[in-house]
């Protein structure tokens, strides 16, 4: 890597980000579209109907982005991630409807936390790594939050990416990588058959143990429990925050993903450092 101060890179991987975001936006609208129509399709052979001739709907990278309203393709300008969304004040440039706060919140958040993760591991190939994680969470909590779905094509390649990066290795050893797949997956898979059986309801999905899987495969299983404590306290935060400002009705159920993510990636970035000074706040040590 050339010689360049940190804060360089860091601004780098600020604007990657950024740009990274626009399209994780796409794929956050378009990869739940895609699996349905996939989902209707094969519904259909299954049923032995005829095969109806729904196209599917647009591909994730080739079709230009539009507005979903007025459908008048976006100027290069509109196109710019976060500041673009700023100068038009949020509005369609044609039809001037109001255009989702998602757009900008998810390319700020590529930005911001990106730059986090090259602040934490420097220019590095595990800063990179650590960008792919970052990411497929992204989309992963943001599918989520609008779908309550978390898709297979997101959660199972970054399991599969951390059980490979463990052969190097790069964050843990592969046993660890391993043991932190299997018990991410199995401690859900026990929580959500105990709740079944005592309360008849459903509290999380399949999805849930799959995305905790593939955080045992990156941190191993010792960071499994502070994660699932932390997306606890974090979904406990935002779900009573929203119920207060009704926003959220109490029954309708939350997605846990969201919460999952958010913590992972937190632990990802500070594990250490918040166990230190949750030993220090207690006075354990
Ligand atoms: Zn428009």
């Amino acid at each position: 890597m050339p010689e360049l101060p940190l804060v360089v890179w860091i601004t780098l991987a600020a604007v990657l980000g950024l740009l990274v975001g626009s399209f994780l936006n796409v794929v956050i609208l378009r990869l739940p579209e895609r699996m349905a129509a996939g989902w209707r399709r094969e519904a259909r052979d299954v049923l032995e109907l005829e095969a109806d001739a729904e196209p599917l709907p647009p591909g994730i990278v080739r079709e230009p982005s539009h507005c979903p309203q007025c459908k008048h393709p976006l100027s290069a300008a509109d196109n710019i991630p976060l500041f673009g969304w700023l100068l038009l004040r949020g509005r369609c440039r044609y039809c001037k409807t109001k255009i989702s706060i998602q757009y900008p919140l998810v390319e700020l958040l590529g930005g911001v936390l990106s730059a986090a993760v090259v602040w934490k591991f420097g220019p590095t190939w595990v800063a990179l790594a650590g960008l792919v994680f970052t990411w497929v969470l992204i989309a992963a909590a943001g599918i989520d939050f609008r779908t309550q779905l978390l898709p297979d094509q997101l959660t199972l390649p970054l399991l599969w990416l951390g059980l490979l990066l463990s052969l190097l290795p790069m964050f843990v050893s592969a046993p660890a990588a391993i043991v932190g797949a299997a018990i991410g997956y199995l401690s859900l898979w026990s929580v959500y058959w105990g709740f079944k059986l005592l309360t008849g309801k459903e509290g999380m999905g399949y999805g849930d143990f799959k995305l905790l899987a593939a955080l045992g495969a990156w941190m191993g299983p010792v960071a499994l429990l502070p994660t699932i404590l932390l997306s606890s306290l974090i979904g406990a935060l935002v779900g009573g925050s929203l119920i207060a400002l009704r926003r959220h009705q109490r029954e309708i159920p939350m997605p846990f993903g969201p919460f999952i993510a958010a913590a992972g990636w937190v632990w990802f970035i500070a594990g250490p450092e918040l166990l230190r000074g949750y030993m220090h706040f207690t006075g354990l040590r």
